[in-house]
């Protein structure tokens, strides 16, 4: 595996040398021990899952051989900046974060990362260290939104140790290893953009085109055709965030994928009781993050990233006119984001309600059930996973849904006009349950399911870190005998609080 994952193979991100990385071995933590595998993830990295079972994997995934590697094929912390929070911050970089190299299954290549690993050039004040309550929380959630068909980097495993590590209280340390085609993330292109090394900055774009945007490189200008690709895939995952209840928590451009995958799971949360103000990041007094802010804080990201491309677009205009119609061609790409976010978000909602073909007044009938959610604080997951329960010829299948809603009578008139409106649908109830529980979800990784699995793991229990990740495989299926998982939160998830703590 090692010397699979130290191959030198045409376009990879080491290749783009020293100026863009670090190399540095592995800090590995003592007596690991496994806390959790992804068959699925081993699966598409060509690994066999029989594999854990061999004496050295929590070794091996904690980084423990890495020392012994050749200086050429040591992992490597990467460097990038970003802006926190609305503010520039500067250098930032992979701080406990080490790239191990690239596998190749089936032509698809993957980058295999190790987080929580040890102290790098990058680490500022930090210990380098993950704990794991996070490293739980990250591998079951990317694996999680990788059922739920949402793009993602993945996660192959979590290994623990018994290390101590300081947070708000003591805490143990872990190790996740994060497999994604790329790690590149808008904070990459900020920092040869702030730091004003364009060579740099055109490898970087060449690498990422060349790599995951070919057809760029046929346009005119492509790395105006960059952005444009990386703004639309931006805007239908947040469309995709939002129609499943997802918030980030940190929406900071270094958090950013230029893949337009979901990347840092920190203080992330699905949305249970729906508020559209809420804010599942502890840390984000300000609200910057709250699941309504999402797209336009993505907008924001995207305009960063376009700011930072702009030395290298416009190459194909003439000199006089260059700065001009750069700028130009940069705002026109990032304009496609409302163009494409839009009507992504009202088709996945459409999708939601059941709704074969699209109809004038089917983003009033959306929003007003989100209006009713809000002020009923009606439970995201279940209430559109209930709406397939209900029938388009009569009212008395309602019930399920409708206990959700404090105001019954508000609900009822909706759901008239809901019935109404699926009288005009070509489809009958049991084609559209069946399409409509295709795309709402039962299970999705609720706080207090992540915080229970948790509370075990720190008892050396990892059977609930399985199970999660057993029933969250099939997040579309009904699982009978994991009902309990689709149940609404108990009463102390409420006190549940999420930070940037990590
Ligand atoms: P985040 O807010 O998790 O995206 O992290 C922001 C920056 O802080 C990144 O450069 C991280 O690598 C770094 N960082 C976060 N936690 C630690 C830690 N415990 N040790 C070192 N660096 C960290
Ligand atoms: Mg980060
Ligand atoms: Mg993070």
């Amino acid at each position: 595996l090692a010397e699979s994952l130290a191959a030198t193979r045409p376009g990879s991100f080491a290749g783009l040398g020293t100026a863009f990385y670090t190399r540095l071995p592995a800090a590995p933590l003592p007596d690991p021990y496994v806390v959790g595998v992804s068959a699925d993830a081993a699966t598409a990295l060509g690994l066999d899952p029989s594999m854990v079972s061999e004496p050295d994997f929590a070794a091996f995934f904690c980084g423990n051989p890495t020392r012994e590697w050749p200086a050429q094929a040591l992992p490597y912390a990467s460097v990038y900046s970003g802006h926190q929070f609305g503010v520039w911050a500067g250098q930032l970089g992979d701080g406990r974060a080490l790239t191990l190299g690239e596998l190749e299954h089936r032509g698809v290549r993957n980058e295999l990362q190790l987080k929580g690993s040890g102290r790098t050039p990058y680490s500022r004040m930090g210990d380098g260290r993950a704990v794991l309550r996070s490293s739980i929380r990250e591998f079951l959630c990317s694996e999680a939104m990788h059922h739920l068909g949402i793009p993602t980097t993945r996660a192959l495993c979590v290994i623990g140790s018994d290390q101590p590590v300081r947070r708000e209280e003591i805490e143990t340390a872990a190790a996740v290893t994060r497999v994604s085609p790329s790690f590149v993330r808008f904070g990459h292109f900020e920092h040869f953009y702030a730091a004003d090394r364009i060579d740099d900055l055109r490898k970087l774009a060449d690498h990422v085109i060349d790599r995951f945007f070919p057809e760029c490189r046929e346009a005119l200008d492509p790395y105006l055709a960059l952005l444009g690709a990386a703004v639309i895939r931006t805007a239908e995952l947040i469309a995709q965030w939002q129609a499943v209840g997802f918030c980030h928590g940190v929406m900071n451009t270094d958090n950013m994928s230029i893949l337009g995958l979901t990347i840092d799971y920190g203080p992330f949360g699905f949305v249970d009781a729906f508020d559209a103000n809420h804010i599942c990041n502890h840390s984000d007094t300000q609200g910057r993050y709250a699941y309504r802010m999402q797209p336009q804080i993505a907008y924001w990201n995207c305009f960063c990233l376009a700011q930072s491309l702009l030395p290298l677009i416009g190459a194909h205009h003439d000199e006089s006119v260059r700065a001009e119609r750069s700028v130009a061609d940069a705002q026109q790409a990032l304009e496609t984001f409302k163009a494409r976010f839009g009507p992504a978000l009202e088709r996945r909602l459409r999708d939601k309600l059941g709704l074969s073909e699209a109809q004038p007044g089917d983003n009033v009938l959306a929003d007003r059930l989100l209006e009713l959610m809000h002020k009923s604080r009606a439970d995201f997951t279940a209430t559109f996973r209930g709406l397939a329960t209900m029938s388009k010829h009569d009212a008395s299948s309602d019930g399920p849904v409708r206990d959700l809603f404090i105001d019954r009578d508000a609900f009822d008139r909706w759901a008239a006009d809901y019935r109404a409106r699926l009288a005009t649908d070509p489809r009958d109830d049991a084609a559209r349950r069946e399409a409509m529980n295709r795309v709402n979800p039962k299970y999705v990784l609720r706080n207090h399911l992540a915080e229970t699995a948790i509370r075990r793991a720190k008892q050396k229990d990892f059977s609930e870190v399985e199970r999660l990740l057993t029933v969250l495989r099939r997040p579309f299926d009904e699982q009978p005998e994991f009902e309990a998982y689709a149940a609404l939160p108990p009463d102390w998830a409420g006190t549940l609080s999420v930070s940037c703590s990590s």
